[in-house]
């Protein structure tokens, strides 16, 4: 099974939950395990909490793999990715924390090496406008 494949089969198996409303919750006793994040007993089959939501597939979206997330980041779209990050099931708070706050910090480093080339840019452009005789701010 292609990943696309699964994730499409892990979608509609959501839907299928959200379909079949509070009545199945009867026959939790039985064949259940606990959610990983609020230890309520659920369907050893869904793949999502029915008390809080949380999601208890460990074959995740490849979006939120901490190495597409990295990726995302540091070479495509900066701090945009924070949100992603924040809602990866692969990552614990804490790492969520340290990625956020090194996009946060990479994304200022980033600005201020804009700002370093286009200062002397800026200069330099003046300069020749001097030479050339030309008057005024630009
Ligand atoms: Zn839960």
């Amino acid at each position: 099974m292609t990943r696309a494949s699964a994730s499409v089969l892990l979608w509609q198996q959501k839907d299928f939950r959200l379909l079949e409303p509070v009545v199945e919750e009867k026959k939790e006793d039985k064949s259940s395990t606990q959610c990983r994040k609020c230890h309520r007993s659920i369907n050893p089959d869904d793949v999502y909490c029915r008390h809080c939501g949380e999601r208890q597939s460990q074959s995740a979206h490849w979006l939120y793999h901490p190495f597409t997330l990295i990726i995302l980041a540091f070479v495509f779209i900066g701090p945009f990715a924070i949100p992603l990050v924040m809602r990866s099931p692969f990552l614990n708070k804490r790492n969520k924390m340290i990625l956020s706050f090194t996009i946060t910090l990479y994304t200022f480093f980033t600005l201020y090496m804009v700002y370093r080339i286009l200062i002397p840019a800026i200069d330099q452009w003046q300069e020749l406008r001097e030479e050339l005789g030309l008057t005024g701010i630009y």
